[in-house]
């Protein structure tokens, strides 16, 4: 394999806990722990994303290289990589968390790229750390194809997120009880190694914080601003304060981009938001089938809903002033730490704006069009309607005579067509003298329209069918869906099959649509 360029500044430049001592432990004056990946029993390469290899200067003979697989399965190093494993804190589920830290993430350290670019290469799943705290630092077969899909599966729909390199299996087995039924079993254990300019999370500022480790703190601080956000000018107070700023809007974009692709990530606790704006932590996250703004995947979030698609924009603020207060002690100007708030909301409404206008197929949204697209929403949800299929097919819409019929294919249930076929048919009369409004050729409208409107989505049958395989030995659905799902805008009739909405024996189905946290 051709070596990385390795630049490791997050151990060389911060303050870390070299003693090596693997137990679980609460870690002070400290921001990493220098760790060891646990050797497995077979590593056996299941599936890697070309371009995220291509981003790293990898070719596919590095890959195929008999090593690649020992590397990304925690059985050797290449030259360079200084594996360590993060301390932070986070709140969960609303209330502090404390110290939780990387418990079975470990980096294996930054390259940098012939481009100049900073790649963070991340294994998931590669053994015990001092943050494991009782837990066996390990990642099941399952929980990692979705978390290697889903990266890749983001970034092509064009949503800031970690990437992933590849997905490999352990050869071990592990242990996991995955409804908190007492019926624990052995699965197959897999790693995926995950790449991102950094990892750094809300959780890393909130830990110092919460202790008073004010020095640590501005430590990372100003590292964070002097290595991530490096185009940023003025004085350190200056600086600290665009920071909180533009972290407050890549959160609102990227948020923003999850409701219009109806993306529920599942655990936004402040532990798996990234400080970077990028989708992060993939665990129990799922995608919207019917419409249902209360919907979550995650059952362990079932009561609360605290993590349902339509609070996703409230948890995003909430999770911002979180890490405001954990900034508080070290950006002197509160009328900074205010008008984040500020221009997260604003940041928020107006992108998210712009993209229903283009969901719709409309030129600008106003105040007046407030009522049928609300009226949308409420009907698609009622009726129980596909959210992805919805906004891809009415793009087919013939606007001097519309018809329900282009749509059909996006409902449910027969008998709630039924009920509500007149109220649709009413609001596509609405809907289309809005569109004639504008003006906009079929053509125009259609192209717009499926440059937001997906396609392809990781639906969650789709997923779970290819873990499916995968656990018994046929790799191939995962392959295929990466494929598909790298053009998710393009038509590719080939692939007609995965775009169709949640098959019937899907609809209660374990890992379909509810997951756990246990993976
Ligand atoms: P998550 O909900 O996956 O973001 O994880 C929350 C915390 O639990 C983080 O500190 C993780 O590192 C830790 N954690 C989750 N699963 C494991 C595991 N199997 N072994 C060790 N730590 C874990
Ligand atoms: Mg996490
Ligand atoms: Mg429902």
């Amino acid at each position: 394999m051709r070596p990385l360029n390795f630049d490791n500044r997050f151990v060389r430049e911060l303050p870390g806990d070299t003693d090596g001592l693997n137990v679980p432990r609460q870690v002070h004056n400290a921001l990493w722990s220098s760790v060891q990946p646990t050797p497995v029993a077979n590593p056996q390469l299941l599936a890697y994303s070309p371009e995220v290899a291509a981003l790293l200067g990898w070719t596919d003979a590095d890959i195929q290289h008999p090593d690649f697989a020992q590397v990304f399965g925690g059985n050797q190093l290449l030259t360079g990589m200084q594996p360590y494993a993060a301390c932070y804190g986070g709140h969960q589920f609303g209330g502090w968390a404390g110290q939780l830290g990387d418990g079975r993430a470990m980096s294996l350290g930054e390259t940098l790229n012939s481009a100049g670019e900073r790649w963070e290469l991340q294994l998931k799943g590669a053994g015990s750390t001092p943050y494991s705290r009782r837990a066996d630092g390990r990642a099941v077969l399952r929980s990692s194809v979705r978390e290697f899909l889903c990266s890749e599966a983001m970034h092509h729909l064009g949503i800031p997120t970690t990437r992933a390199l590849s997905l490999v299996a352990t050869g071990d087995g592990v242990l996991r009880d995955m409804f908190y039924d007492g019926n624990a079993q052995i699965e197959p254990g897999a790693i995926v190694c995950r790449v991102a300019p950094s990892f750094t999370r809300v959780g890393n500022f909130e830990l110092p914080a919460s202790r008073g480790d004010l020095r640590l703190l501005e430590q990372l601080v100003d590292f964070t601003i002097a290595r991530d956000y490096s185009e940023l000018q003025g004085d350190t107070q200056e600086k600290r304060g665009q920071w909180f700023l533009e972290i407050c809007r890549r959160t609102a974009v990227m948020i923003a981009h999850w409701m219009r692709v109806g993306f529920v990530h599942g655990v936004m606790n402040t532990d798996n938001m990234s400080i970077l704006g990028l989708t992060i932590d993939y665990g129990p996250y799922g995608w919207l089938e019917d419409y249902d703004p209360m919907w979550t995947p995650n059952t362990t979030d079932a009561q609360g809903k605290r993590y349902s698609y339509g609070q996703q924009p409230y948890i995003g603020h909430w999770n911002l002033a979180r890490l405001k207060d954990a900034l508080k002690p070290v950006i002197s100007d509160t009328n900074v730490l205010q008008a984040g708030s500020q221009l997260y909301a604003d940041t928020y409404s107006e992108t998210f704006g712009t993209m229903l206008a283009a969901k719709f197929g409309i030129r600008e949204l106003s105040d007046e069009d407030a009522p049928w697209i609300n009226g949308a929403f409420e009907l698609l949800h009622k009726a129980e309607v596909d959210m992805t299929l919805f906004f891809r097919n009415l793009a087919l819409l013939d606007v001097q005579q519309p018809t329900l019929t282009p749509l059909y294919p996006a409902f449910y249930r027969d008998d709630l067509l039924q009920q509500y076929h007149a109220e649709w048919e009413q609001w596509l009369q609405l809907y289309c003298q809005r569109l004639q409004r504008d003006g906009m050729s079929d053509q125009e409208r259609q192209q717009r329209m499926n440059t937001v409107n997906p396609r392809f989505v990781l639906r969650n049958y789709l997923a779970q069918q290819a873990i499916d395989q995968a656990s018994a030995g046929d790799n191939s659905m995962i392959t295929e869906l990466l494929d598909v799902l790298r053009h998710p805008y393009a038509e590719q009739a080939h692939y007609a099959k995965f775009a169709e909405k949640r098959p019937e024996w899907a609809r209660h189905k374990a890992g379909c649509s509810m997951l756990s946290c246990s993976s």
